[in-house]
């Protein structure tokens, strides 16, 4: 049998991107490495337009466990701090391996799915494409008429397509975190997030997010940083931010190694190109991802959700050549393009010079509406444009907004 399309990858990205096809009738396959749930290592923490943005999440999330946050504490690299609690819900926070199994249940009630399977090569002919899978020991081979890629920060569809070539150093970050119950490590109030920017100076940022019954937390940086002076020693590096939290009476209790992953994410912006012949990339798979808060959940089901409707549009009029399918990148753009490309540069500015986030939280500790400004950027909450907007009528005064216009236009 031909699928109309073999999806490569189950995560957000890919399961959205399946509910969509399979929802338009569109013959489709979703093939991943792990049997669901499956854990992937992430903060869990999602932007609260999720919700606006896919509203069968309201009803769908009544079955897992869920927690909100309200309240952010932002930490600049010389310990000045600013504590923003707001009116409203700010933050949504899951556990991967639930919120996953779930997209990934509700998906596979509409298409084919098989699990494990581990894809190893697609192999793309004139008119369509292979994709060859490891699965119960076995190699087996699927065929399509394209190929849609959500397999993640490592992704094969993005290498076979020739998407993404060379060394991906530079382009990477390296999260390091762990996600273990509150018996073994507690947090007093699940109330409030806790991000701390330039961690040390030495680190990206660090976090901890309250789950419902988990705290998770960790800290990242640059993966050519880690790759030149930490190699080997995550566990190290995470151990000691979890301890300092300890010292400083946030949490009780310790850290679990058991619990603890580190996992490679995209800082670089979506890829020049997402989109090849018979191939669309979403999700981390083609670089959909934050720069500056890392959020990618949000971003990976969007973009899937896009990558899904190209398809359809590609398979209905019998032409899935790249011409076809670069409508995709349009209609990404229009709705996530500005952000994830500010959010690269907003994140080289503030990590050429960490000054520039002290001076940032310095200024939202004194300035409330600057504060919570912030706190709804960094959420998801407030798109670039409208914080750019914000922060220049509403948190600044007169004298400063014309450094501010210089800065963000
Ligand atoms: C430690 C860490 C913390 C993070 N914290 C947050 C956060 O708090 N909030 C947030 O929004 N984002 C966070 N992110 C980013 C977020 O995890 C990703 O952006 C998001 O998971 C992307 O979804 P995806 O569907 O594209 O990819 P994934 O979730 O990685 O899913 C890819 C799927 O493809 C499958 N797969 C991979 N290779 C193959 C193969 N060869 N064959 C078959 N299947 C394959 C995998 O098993 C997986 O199920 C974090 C990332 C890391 C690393």
């Amino acid at each position: 049998m031909t699928y109309d399309v073999i999806v490569v990858g189950g995560g957000p990205a890919g399961a959205t991107a399946a509910r969509v096809l399979g929802e338009a009738g569109i013959s489709t396959l979703l093939l991943d490495k792990s049997s669901f749930p499956r854990d992937k290592p992430c903060g869990g923490g999602i932007s609260t337009r999720v919700m606006g943005r896919f509203p069968y999440l309201d009803s769908a999330l009544a079955n897992i466990p869920v927690n909100w946050v309200s309240k952010v504490y932002f930490e600049a690299p010389s310990g000045i701090a600013v504590d923003y609690a707001a009116d409203e819900r700010l933050y949504l926070m899951i556990r991967r391996s639930e919120f996953d199994n779930l997209l990934f249940s509700m998906a596979c009630k509409r298409v084919d799915c098989v699990t494990p399977a581990l894809v190893r090569k697609v192999n793309f002919q004139n008119d369509g494409v292979t994709v060859e899978a490891e699965v119960a020991g076995e190699r087996r081979e699927y065929r399509g008429r394209m190929v849609l890629g959500s397999d993640g920060a490592n992704s094969v569809v993005a290498r076979a397509s020739g998407l993404r070539s060379g060394a991906v150093k530079s382009e990477y970050a390296i999260d390091m975190m762990e996600e273990t119950p509150y018996a073994e490590l507690g947090l007093a109030e699940r109330d409030r997030m806790y991000v701390y920017y330039g961690y040390q100076g030495q680190y990206g940022y660090g976090y901890v997010f309250p789950k419902m019954n988990h705290v998770n937390l960790g800290i990242g940086c640059k993966l050519d940083q880690y790759l030149a002076g930490m190699r080997g020693e995550q566990y190290v590096h995470h151990r000691a931010f979890v301890d300092g939290l300890i010292t400083k009476r946030l949490l009780t209790g310790a850290s679990s190694r058991a619990n603890f992953r580190a996992f490679p994410l995209p800082i670089s912006g979506p890829l020049p190109r997402t989109y090849a012949e018979r191939t669309l990339l979403c999700g981390d798979a083609g670089g959909f991802v934050n720069a500056f808060t890392a959020e990618g959940i949000y971003y990976a089901m969007v973009s899937g959700e896009h990558a899904a409707r190209t398809a359809v549009g590609a398979i209905r009029a019998n032409d899935t050549s790249s011409k076809r399918l670069s409508a995709y990148e349009q209609v990404w753009k229009n709705e996530i393009g500005r952000d994830l490309s500010k959010s690269v540069s907003i994140q080289r500015l503030l990590l050429a010079d960490l000054s520039r986030v002290d001076r940032i939280v310095k200024a939202a500790a004194r300035n409330p509406t600057l504060a919570g400004l912030l706190a709804r950027y960094a959420t998801g909450a407030l798109p670039y444009e409208q914080f750019k907007r914000s922060v220049i009528m509403r948190a600044l005064p007169l004298y400063v907004r014309e450094k501010a216009r210089a800065l963000f236009c």
